[in-house]
This record gives C-alpha cells, sequence and structure tokens, in this order.
C-alpha cells in the first residue's frame, strides 16, 4: 500500500505498512476507529467538505462507504446510509423523521419489530400510527391524516407474501406531499426498486439476502431527497447506530454473490412453489410467481416477473402436524430468518408472530399449519425431495 502523508509512524504504532506498487483485490478492512490528520488546516478542509476525508468510525469510515456505494447502485440512489440492522435503519427513518404530533401509516403486515415500534414505541414518543391493508391503496388513504407525515410499506409481506399495491400508495404519497419508506428487505432491489416506482426512502436489512450468509448483521437506508439524507446519517451517526468496518466487510463479501444466489433460489423457490401446490397434503401454496397467488398480476408488473425466494404453504392438522413437518425436514435449518445460503423453514405461530392470539393470527391468513420457506442454493429436486419426506411425516 502507498503511504499517504498522514499514516506517518507513531511512537506507540513505529510501523507502517511497507509501500506496494500493486493494489490489494479484495477491499482492506479498516478497523481503525480513528483517523488521524496532518495539521489543524487539514482537518478544517475535511470538516468544511473540500476535502473527503474520515475523523472517528462512528461518523463513517470505508467500509459502511462500500456497501452502502454498492446498494445506491443496485436501488439506482445515491448517498444511502449503512446501520448496524434492518431494525436500526426503520428505526432512522421513524425516530429519526418524526416528531411528536406526527401521525404515520404503516402496512398491517409488517416485519414483527416494526410492528412493535408502531405500536409501541411511537405512542410513548407522542408519534401517532395507524396499520393498514397496504394490497388496497383505497385503505391506505383511508388511514391517512392531515398530520400524516410518512407511510411505511413492505413490497412483500412476511410471512403471508401479499403484494403491496406500490404504485398506488406512491401515488397517493406524492399528491399528498406524504413520504412513503419502502422495506425493500424481502424483494431486494434484483426483484424492484422502490425509488424508482416513487417511493421516497428505501430500507433494507442487509443482514438477509443482501449479505446472504447469516453470519452478519447490517441495514441500509436511503432517501431520494439528499436534504432528508443528511437528517436520516446525522440521527444514525448521533445514536450509534453506525456498524462496524468487520461487519461491513462481511457485508461487501456476501454481497458480492447476491446476483447470482438471488438467481439460483428464486428458480429453486418457483418449481417448489409449484411442486407443493401438486402436493395432497398441502392445503395452500403463496408464492408471488404463481397465478393463484392472490395480486398475480401486480407481482408481475412489479417484480418483472420474478417470484423471490420465499415460499409459504399451509398444511392442515395443527400443531402436532407442524411438530412433524419441522421434524421431517432433515438437512433444512427450522430458524425464524430469511435469505441464507441455505433453505430455512420458519413457523410464524411459534416465533415472529406467538405474541398474536390463534384467532388474530387466523384472521390474518396464517394458522398453526402455516410455513414460511426462505429457499437456498440446494439442488431444488433435493429439496423437494425433502418436503416430500417431511409431508409424508405429517401423513404418518
Ligand atoms: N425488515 C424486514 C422485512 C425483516 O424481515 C427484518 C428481519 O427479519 C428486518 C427489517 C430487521 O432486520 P434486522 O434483523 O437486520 O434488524
Amino acid at each position: 500500500m502507498s503511504r499517504k502523508p498522514n499514516q506517518r509512524p507513531s511512537l506507540m504504532r513505529p510501523d507502517v505498512p511497507p509501500a506496494s506498487l500493486s493494489t490489494p483485490v479484495a477491499t482492506p478492512l479498516m478497523p481503525s476507529v480513528v483517523y488521524a490528520s496532518a495539521t489543524p488546516d487539514e482537518l478544517d478542509l475535511q470538516y468544511e467538505g473540500q476535502e473527503s476525508g474520515y475523523t472517528y468510525s462512528r461518523e463513517g469510515h470505508p467500509n459502511a462507504d462500500v456497501v452502502a456505494a454498492r446498494i445506491d447502485r443496485m436501488e439506482g440512489a445515491s448517498g444511502g446510509v449503512v446501520t448496524a440492522s434492518g431494525m436500526a435503519a426503520v428505526s432512522a427513518v421513524l425516530m429519526g423523521l418524526l416528531a411528536a404530533g406526527d401521525h404515520v401509516v404503516g402496512g398491517d403486515q409488517l416485519y414483527g419489530r416494526s410492528l412493535r415500534m408502531m405500536g409501541e414505541d411511537l405512542p410513548r414518543l407522542g408519534i401517532a400510527t395507524t396499520l393498514a391493508d397496504v394490497t388496497d391503496a383505497a385503505a391506505v388513504e383511508a388511514a391517512l391524516r392531515p398530520e400524516t407525515r410518512l407511510v411505511l410499506i413492505e413490497v412483500v409481506s412476511n410471512p403471508t407474501l401479499r403484494v403491496a399495491d406500490v404504485k398506488g400508495i406512491a401515488a397517493l404519497c406524492k399528491a399528498r406531499g406524504i413520504l412513503l419508506a419502502v422495506d425493500n428487505t424481502f424483494t431486494t432491489p434484483g426483484l424492484i426498486q422502490p425509488l424508482r416506482l416513487g417511493a421516497d426512502i428505501v430500507i433494507h436489512s442487509i443482514t438477509k439476502l443482501l449479505a446472504g450468509h447469516s453470519d452478519v448483521m447490517a441495514g441500509y437506508v436511503c432517501a431520494a431527497d439528499p436534504a432528508v439524507n443528511v437528517r436520516l446519517r446525522t440521527f444514525v451517526v448521533t445514536t450509534g447506530m453506525t456498524p462496524s468496518p468487520f461487519d461491513c466487510w462481511l457485508a461487501e463479501r456476501g454481497m458480492l454473490s447476491f446476483e447470482l444466489r438471488l438467481d439460483r433460489a428464486q428458480r429453486t423457490a418457483a418449481q417448489l412453489a409449484g411442486h407443493l401446490s401438486r402436493h395432497r397434503g398441502v392445503a395452500e401454496v403463496l408464492y408471488p410467481g404463481l397465478e393463484s397467488h392472490p395480486q398475480a398480476a401486480r407481482a408481475a408488473d412489479l417484480l418483472g416477473g420474478q417470484g423471490g425466494n420465499m415460499v409459504s404453504f399451509v398444511i392442515p392438522g395443527g400443531r402436532t402436524a407442524a411438530n412433524a413437518l419441522a421434524r421431517g425436514a432433515e438437512g433444512i435449518a427450522f430458524a425464524p430468518t430469511l435469505g441464507d445460503v441455505g433453505t430455512t423453514l420458519s413457523h410464524p405461530a411459534s416465533s415472529s408472530h406467538r405474541a398474536l392470539t390463534a384467532e388474530r393470527r387466523e384472521a390474518l391468513g396464517m394458522p398453526e399449519g402455516f410455513f414460511r420457506v426462505s429457499v437456498g442454493l440446494e439442488d431444488a429436486d433435493a429439496l423437494c425431495a425433502v418436503f416430500d419426506a417431511a409431508l409424508a411425516e405429517v401423513d404418518a
């Protein structure tokens, strides 16, 4: 590495990396918390924006910027901020942009922790919230109030895989000057780029498909308006939501293969969805790429004919049948996560949605026999065979 003027040896650290005319192929990991400058004048140049440079890693560091730039490119965005988790990104939007007296509308099937923030944390701070069915723009419109500042939706809901009316909601938010924030974790920029469809803010849990290996937590948020991005970045830095360089390094490494993984996983998911929908032991299959999906036409329009890597299905028979299926799915991790290289199976009634009553879960379309599969990179035929065997266990 070539030595820059401010990489000078110190009394404590006399050794600096040897000079090299060539450069590393992999992104170097830069864990330094602080950055030394040569003079106060140089610091002035940085703080006044005349020169770029880092000062203190909570304020920003090279590994975070590399990750942000990569997602910016995928989302058609610029100036995105990387956070320590997906929930940090959601929190930055809801707490960094809203104030007491504001009102926010959220999808009624948002990720569980986002729902909790809508139901508990925001009201405690004097921010009123309403949940609405985001598959229906008219339902969202009916929930709006004069003081509504923001609408938060996910494109495909977890775990029932309903598809939001993104275009309709974007149009009504635009007409009223309300910010539309889209959590694109499930769908990823490989399926949809919300800012291009009129959303104002895009959010990611990088932890899931983007990083893809279940070894790093991180999030991302970016607004179309640079002034909103400054507010988001300031909130992230002030509240200490900045991720560590190592986590960013891992996230970038995972993201290098994102497109390939997504392509493979969603082709397998389409095959599994078709396979399960023909299985007599399965009562219902939900997959945005299936013609039987309740919003099949909208899914085809929004997701460019892609269905994603998530498949949900329902088996009859209550908890006993659910236990038999989970036990029978050999080689599939029974774990409430998604987007890993390995297929995972989750059961909302005993994990993400356990706080709801059985009646409420039924009403939301997820009875006891409801399972969600995050399809990974296994061979598609082998994966279908595992589910056949698991369903045979249920029968037995
Ligand atoms: N948004 C969605 C749609 C999610 O599924 C999740 C986590 O599962 C999150 C946000 C939160 O992300 P993290 O776990 O990285 O905080």
